[in-house]
């Protein structure tokens, strides 16, 4: 085989298993030290390590600022990883969970670390439309939480937490920091420079961009950490295949580019939507109305807002937001697919009430992942589907 092809790309390596040397060196090495051997280059195994995986999971840890990255199957995967690694240490204390956090997240706290684990779980509220800040303090001081775990921006308000407070909080009360960090992406907020022990993406979302793979990461620079996330992940089955690791990688190389993009594109649909009388309200950080947008200004800086817009139609009464919702939707469908992701480079969107139930409770309301189509034609094309819902 050529060993030294002067390619520009990541080599994908679908190894299951590396050839060894000659039994003697092996059994030696393995005897000596199985973690150094395993860490000096040498490929055995590859749930272990995997050359391409770790090339891809390189590019992401120098995305976030991370000592060490490693790529799971999903994002799902990842929160699995990154809290698992936490129990021993912090089984004693109850864990904090901010409320606005995924659905499926939610689920996995209550159905695997309280219901099976047997952890004592806290929600930590927004106070209305916001995070209050002086409620976190005393939440943390009288419940001495061992892990807080939140999402730089919620789900499918937009409220963007003030990261930096909440991590400056949490580790003055001795807590460890767990932040998914998937709608924001490192292009807005790096987390692990603010102090947060582990960082978290569903990589399915921006990270890979096109919809095309489902992938998770866990990030951090604590370097014992990261070899306690390591073993329990190799234990535990977590690891992305060479090939969807590759994709995941190419697509990265648009990361930047794509974000600018989405943030660009989603701020001047938050204006139409602002401006159009079909609309009643516009729930995106970049706005002054929205509850968050000085956190979110502080937080994000110049880069932007992020590619997320839930907006409410407007109307006299339920039956009328509700069929004005409906009728956007139909209207848009040849070029706004309606679709239970984010992060895609074509715009998709949710009626909230599909998933959330009654738990917001405008009918009219829809969640909006903002594409990188040209801004003007996707601009026009919402427009038009506004206007026909007059
Ligand atoms: N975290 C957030 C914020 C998400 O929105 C999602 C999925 O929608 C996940 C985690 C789970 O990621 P995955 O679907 O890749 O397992």
């Amino acid at each position: 085989m050529e060993k030294d092809v002067n390619t520009r790309q990541v080599p994908i390596y679908r190894d299951a298993a590396f050839e060894l040397f000659d039994a003697a060196t092996t059994v030696e090495a393995f005897e000596r030290d199985r973690e150094k051997f395993l860490g000096e280059g040498h490929y055995i195994y590859s749930r272990y390590r995997n050359p391409t995986v770790e090339s891809v999971a390189g590019q992401l840890a120098a995305l976030e600022g991370a000592s060490w990255a490693f790529l799971t199957q999903s994002g799902m995967g990842a929160i699995e990883v990154a809290l698992s690694v936490f129990q021993e240490a912090a089984h004693n204390a109850p864990w904090l969970f901010f409320s606005e956090i995924y659905g499926g997240t939610h689920t996995y706290v209550d159905e695997v670390l309280v219901r099976r684990r047997g952890l004592e779980v806290h929600r930590f509220l927004p106070a209305g439309d916001h995070y209050d800040l002086e409620a976190l303090r005393s939440l943390l001081a009288s419940l001495h939480p061992g892990v807080l775990f939140f999402e730089t921006v919620s789900n499918p308000l937009l409220m963007v937490a003030d990261g930096r407070e909440v991590i400056r909080l949490a580790r003055e009360a001795g807590c460890r920091v767990v932040v998914d960090n998937t709608f924001a992406t490192p292009w807005l907020w790096r987390p692990l420079a603010d102090g947060a022990d582990i960082v978290v993406h569903s990589a399915t979302k921006y990270l890979s961009g096109h919809g095309n793979l489902l992938a998770g990461v866990v990030l951090g620079k604590d370097e014992a950490l990261g070899r306690a996330v390591n073993h329990y992940r190799k234990l535990t089955g977590h690891m992305l295949s060479p090939d969807e690791a590759a994709r995941l990688g190419d697509q990265l190389r648009t990361f930047p580019l794509r974000m600018q993009r989405h943030c660009h594109n989603a701020a001047s649909v938050a204006r139409l939507f602002h401006d159009h009388p079909a609309v009643e309200r516009v729930f995106f950080p970049g706005l002054p109305s929205h509850p968050t947008y000085r956190e979110a200004h502080a937080l994000f800086g110049e880069r932007g807002y992020g590619g997320m817009v839930s907006f409410d139609m407007a109307g006299r009464d339920a039956g009328e937001k509700r069929s004005r919702r409906d009728r956007f939707i139909e209207a848009v469908r040849e070029e706004v697919v309606l679709m239970p992701t984010l992060g895609n480079t074509e715009t998709t969107l949710l009626p909230i009430e599909a998933v959330w139930g009654d738990r917001y409770p405008e009918p009219g309301m829809i969640r909006m992942s903002v594409g990188i189509e040209e801004t003007d034609t996707l601009l026009s094309t919402l427009r038009r589907a506004l206007d026909l819902t007059l």
